[in-house]
């Protein structure tokens, strides 16, 4: 993938050139900068893209900005588990020249902080016009705000990204001042000052991990989320498998005015609460779960559909993976139903392995991360490669592929009768489910469709332990321990 626009236009150009006049408007329209690549771990459409755009970086000072976006990336990149999963992230940055260097400082915040943390008094004009003192509010740094230069600029971000780098996932704005600052929401904005790298990696904790504050966040923001759960869910929120882990335990906001003990937190002492701090194992999960929402561990396979042209034996059989580091994958490779190979990443199958007409070769992934703990999580990713093997007695006559994504969830978990179960996919519609009694007999069964909600009563069950298994075609892809009360 090309990073910036600018080769698209010119090809379309060459080919729309009878169209001059068209083409001459969309130069106009169009803000082309200079992108420039920070991490490249991989193919874009395979990554989740973060996109750093300068602000208060004059045309000499572009330099800088990639020094400091570099600097930004080395930072978050060496947070865990970010750390971890660094390859699952390509960055790149945007060359925005501004006017002028620096940001506004209209020096209207509160006398205590505008004294204690003196910032001179400016006013700049600069691209997205980066402003302290936003709200009244000394270290809010916002570029909604003041009416000097501020004029509808989350549009102008928008068009930014929309005429320079599409396919973003997550984009966030590098301000050139030195002094601790920064804002979240859909596009994070930080300084270069001191622990601003720190606020920049909580709010993308927000904006793209969809975690909540730990400090309590006021009435408008509380709402149930991966690290916050209502009073009425103390019982068994939904990061009740850490409790009494790392300091994991559920514990109430606190506040001057407000709901807050209406509201509860995993930890007293989470980077969403205090910067420069780790992330709460909670968390930890939370943010893991979203890159798997996000992006596959499976970068490529072979054989993929119509590349396949040496049908030789032994046939071999390959997954690249995108690998945490450490590596926490595991895979399976199953052939007609029966297991083959675990935890390698090709295979290499004999004529004698197949059965004379159609085989199935299927290799499920998923992360067994020490960072996750599902078995009474409410959701589990797992990722499938099937090859369509059609064998005769001629030979291989041809081999077709395809790659399945699954979000599983099954909730509550204990339960005493409604066990709800659920799977989202794009590609695949079905799924089977069996619940299985420890001493292995089969206790109930059911059909989930992809995107609808099953409900399943194991009211009548005794209590105990069981094993819930879920089958795509006739390949075990999950399994999951559920408790009966
Ligand atoms: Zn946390």
């Amino acid at each position: 993938m090309t990073p910036s626009l600018k080769p698209k236009l010119t090809s379309m150009k060459s080919f729309l050139c009878f169209l001059l006049f068209t083409c001459n408007l969309l130069f106009l329209h169009a803000q082309v900068f200079d992108v420039e690549p920070i991490k490249v771990t991989g193919d874009n459409d395979k990554r989740i893209s973060l996109v750093i755009m300068g602000d208060g970086y004059t045309v000499n000072e572009l330099d800088k900005f990639i020094t400091d976006a570099t600097n930004f990336s080395n930072s978050m990149f060496s947070k865990s588990p970010l750390k971890e999963y660094a390859d699952y992230f390509n960055v790149y940055a945007i060359k925005v020249p501004s006017n002028e260097s620096g940001a506004d400082h209209p020096g209207t915040g509160s006398t205590y902080f505008e004294t204690n943390w003196p910032v001179p008094t400016t006013n700049v004009d600069t691209f997205f016009n980066a402003t302290f003192d936003s709200f009244g509010n000394h270290f809010l740094l916002f570029y909604e705000v003041d009416g000097n230069y501020a004029n509808n600029t989350e549009a102008k971000i928008i068009n930014v990204l929309a005429d320079n780098f599409p396919t973003y996932d997550q984009a966030l704005i590098l301000v050139n001042s030195p002094y601790y600052g920064g804002s979240g929401g859909t596009f994070p904005m930080a300084s270069t000052g001191i622990s601003s790298d720190e606020l920049a990696i909580h709010e993308l904790g927000h904006s793209l991990f969809d975690l909540k504050d730990e400090y309590y966040p006021g009435d408008l923001l509380a709402a149930e989320a991966v690290n916050m759960t209502h009073v009425n869910n103390i019982n068994n929120p939904r990061w009740n498998n850490w409790i009494g882990t790392d300091n994991v335990g559920v514990y109430q906001h606190t506040c001057s005015s407000g709901n807050c003990s209406d509201w509860y937190k995993p930890n007293t002492s989470c980077k969403m609460e205090v910067l420069n701090n780790p992330f709460c194992s909670v968390c930890k999960e939370g943010i893991i779960e979203k890159i798997h929402s996000l992006a596959s561990p499976i970068d490529a396979y072979t054989p993929n559909n119509n590349t396949v042209d040496n049908l030789t034996f032994p046939l071999d059989f390959q997954l690249n993976l995108i690998k945490p580091d450490p590596n926490t994958l595991e895979s399976e490779w199953i052939l007609n139903a029966v297991s083959y190979a675990d935890n390698v990443d090709d295979v290499s199958i004999l004529e004698t392995d197949l059965a004379e007409s159609t085989n199935t070769l299927t290799a499920v992934v998923h992360d067994n991360s020490p960072f996750l703990r599902v078995d009474n999580h409410d959701s589990l990713h797992v990722y499938t490669v099937t090859w369509t093997i059609n064998y005769s007695s001629l030979g291989v006559d041809d081999i077709e592929s395809k790659m399945n994504n699954f979000n599983i969830s099954l909730y509550p978990n204990p339960t005493y009768s409604i066990l709800n179960l659920k799977f989202e996919s794009s590609t695949s519609s079905n799924l089977k489910v069996d619940i299985i009694s420890l001493d292995g007999k089969k206790v109930k069964s059911a059909n989930l469709s992809s995107y609808e909600n099953t409900q399943v009563d194991i009211g009548n069950l005794s209590q105990g332990v069981y094993v819930t298994n879920f089958y795509s075609g006739n390949v075990l892809i999950a399994s999951k321990r559920l408790v009966k009360n």
